[in-house]
């Protein structure tokens, strides 16, 4: 059901022109092996979710960074010293753009990045689709595609997931449920 929703990628992109789906790319560096050879490293933020919050992934290995060091979200600024770093001290060969995952394996990175959020305490976590921001590149997947694999989850999962109406009326909230108290 799900893969109806999606048009597949054409073949052979260039990463250096490449843009995940969901995000907005604002730098790309190529990394020190230079012009042909060299992985591109991205800094991107999200295309929906209007905040300020960036991240850099490298096309070329499996380099990811959405937060810095004290786990907080990273600014543009942030994001692109990440990336240029990376570029600068990292030899990854220009590998393409990232293979796509199938909808199933798709569908298992949104899950695990819920888990993830998942809390031993008894407040849920709500959902944000920033939340996904690191997953970008290997999701390939726009925010629709997001969304039904979580409106999946709360039907096959509820005791995981919860879906609730947004403040504002129209939409959906997505809570992740805390971890069942242990007995
Ligand atoms: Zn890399």
């Amino acid at each position: 059901m799900l893969s109806s929703l999606f048009a597949r990628r054409p073949d052979a992109q260039d990463p250096a022109l490449w843009t995940p789906p969901g995000t907005t790319v604002v730098q790309r560096y190529r990394n020190s092996l230079g012009p042909l050879e060299g992985a591109i490293v991205l800094v991107y933020t999200a295309a929906s979710d209007r905040s300020s919050y960036y991240a850099a992934a490298c096309l070329g290995c499996t380099y990811r960074a959405a937060c810095n060091d004290r786990r907080v979200r990273l600014t543009e600024t942030e994001a692109a010293e990440l990336a240029n770093v990376h570029a600068a001290s990292f030899r990854a060969i220009n590998r393409g753009v990232p293979a796509i995952p199938d909808d199933t394996s798709a569908a298992q990175i949104v899950r695990s990045r819920l888990w993830s959020k998942r809390t031993y305490g008894t407040s849920p976590h709500h959902v944000h689709l920033i939340d996904f921001h690191e997953d970008r590149v290997d999701l390939q997947r726009d925010d629709d595609f997001i969304k039904q694999a979580m409106f999946e989850l709360v039907r096959t999962e509820g005791d995981f997931l919860q879906a609730v109406p947004a403040y504002s009326g129209t939409g959906t909230r997505f809570l992740v449920q805390p971890h069942p108290p242990r007995k």
